[in-house]
């Protein structure tokens, strides 16, 4: 089975028996990250990388001191 990199076309070597659905796979020619969102046949859908929870914690401190 040959699939190619939806990003560039690249010809992956991929073993189906050798991966799993929600695997992540990378191309080497153009670094995606892939996952396999299916296995029988096999597909690829590449691995949005965005930065969520990633947010500055500002949180306030509550500095009272009983005395
Ligand atoms: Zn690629």
């Amino acid at each position: 089975m040959s699939i190619v990199c939806p990003e560039c076309d690249n010809p992956l070597d991929i073993d189906v028996d050798d991966v799993e659905e929600g695997e992540i796979i990378q191309c080497d020619e153009c670094g995606i990250d892939l996952e396999v969102v299916s296995s029988d046949p096999l597909e690829l859908a590449p691995v949005d990388e965005e930065d969520y929870g990633d947010e500055d914690e500002d949180l306030p401190l509550d500095d009272e001191e009983d005395e």
